[in-house]
């Protein structure tokens, strides 16, 4: 079903989680019903997070039996889940036509983050990461990407709830640039999950178009962006989204992004040994990094044996990030979490797709 009226006889019910709540109140109206209708739906779905129309029992039994004619309701599947030792969680799942795609729940000292995939695989071939291996299969639609957080939330702890929502899992966000904003704002939505947008963040590997359009249409949640190489040669040859928007380009829409006075731009800079992690590159960042608002992300590279790259030294890692502070940047050493079940930063594949 694409139209937002009632649909044919022989068309296939829409994933309900692929409506926004302005479409779901078109959708109402044109079957009869009140628009605020839409508002109590978010409300079951994202904020009682129901996931059969039986349990939405404020709602009359007319009205549901016309939701489950025109919408289904079931998530994409769970089909592994592996636990690691510091409590993170990775769940691989099953989309309807068998593409499967990774989700990670992220255990924090009092509070549990999300990271999120926007794509089944990615096109754009990051060197040292697995996903880019993978090649690009399709987009996620807005529902897929919103249903990764119903799954992981299900797997919370009673009475724990989850704090921020990453995108940096599977894909790039800003080549499914729609679905992505969609997904966002329904997470933002506060009759559904109702998300702070200081809690969200959207991390690209340098879309420099979706940059631009990013800062206006969703100018309150975050941005990251991938940065790993330091000079225009250095980042081509580990990231070839360089050929296309040059780190020069780059760096401009970053220093051009309007920001609110407390917020930075965060950079994920990725360490690897002999590669990235010399103080020549941490002064070059320094010089790289002038002028705008940021603060810099370093992950110590996690080794994988179908990749080439090598973890760096603790010590190469600690003077890197020294250097950084030393010369007035905000500069903080992500632990690598869910190691031992590939889940760490680049980690995710799926091998079937
Ligand atoms: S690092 Fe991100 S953008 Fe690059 S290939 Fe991997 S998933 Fe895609």
């Amino acid at each position: 079903m694409n139209s937002l009226s009632s649909p044919s006889p022989d068309s296939q019910p829409d994933r309900i989680t692929d409506y926004s709540r302005e479409e779901l109140a078109e959708w109402a109206t044109g079957v009869g019903q009140k628009p605020y209708r839409s508002k109590q739906l978010f409300q079951w779905l994202y904020l009682h997070r129901a996931d059969s129309w039986e349990k939405m029992n404020n709602l009359s039994k007319q009205f549901r039996n016309l939701l489950a004619r025109d919408f289904k309701i079931d998530r994409i599947r769970i089909v592994d889940q592996k636990k690691a030792d510091d409590g993170t969680i990775k769940i691989l799942q099953e989309l309807e036509d068998g593409h499967r795609i990774e989700s990670v729940l992220l255990k924090h000292d009092d509070h549990f983050t999300v990271c999120i995939s926007t794509q089944v695989g990615c096109a754009m071939a990051c060197k040292f990461c697995l996903t880019g291996g993978m090649g690009l299969k399709r987009n996620l639609s807005s529902g897929e990407i919103v249903e990764q957080v119903l799954n992981l939330s299900s797997l919370l702890p009673e009475n724990k709830e989850i704090r921020n929502i990453v995108y940096m899992g599977m894909g790039e966000p800003f080549h499914n640039y729609d679905n992505t904003l969609k997904s966002l704002n329904i997470f933002l939505d506060d009759h559904g999950f109702n998300f702070s947008s200081r809690r969200i963040t959207v991390s690209t590997s340098g879309i420099v178009p979706g940059i631009r359009k990013f800062a206006w249409e969703a100018d309150k949640a975050n941005l990251a962006i991938s940065l790993n190489g330091v000079t225009q040669e250095a980042r081509k040859r580990l990231m070839p989204v360089s050929n296309r928007y040059s780190l020069e380009e780059l760096l401009q829409a970053c220093r051009e992004f309007p920001k609110e006075a407390r917020k930075r731009i965060t950079f994920e800079y990725i360490l690897m040994k002999g590669v990235t992690d010399s103080v020549v590159s941490a002064k070059k960042l320094v010089s790289l990094l002038h002028g705008i608002k940021a603060k810099v992300n370093l992950i110590a590279y996690n080794e994988n044996p179908d990749l080439e790259f090598k973890s760096p030294d603790e010590v190469a890692v600690r003077k890197f990030q020294q250097y950084l502070l030393d010369h007035g940047l905000v500069a903080t050493l992500r632990n690598s979490k869910g190691q031992g079940i590939s889940a760490a930063c680049g980690q995710l594949a799926t091998r079937r797709n």
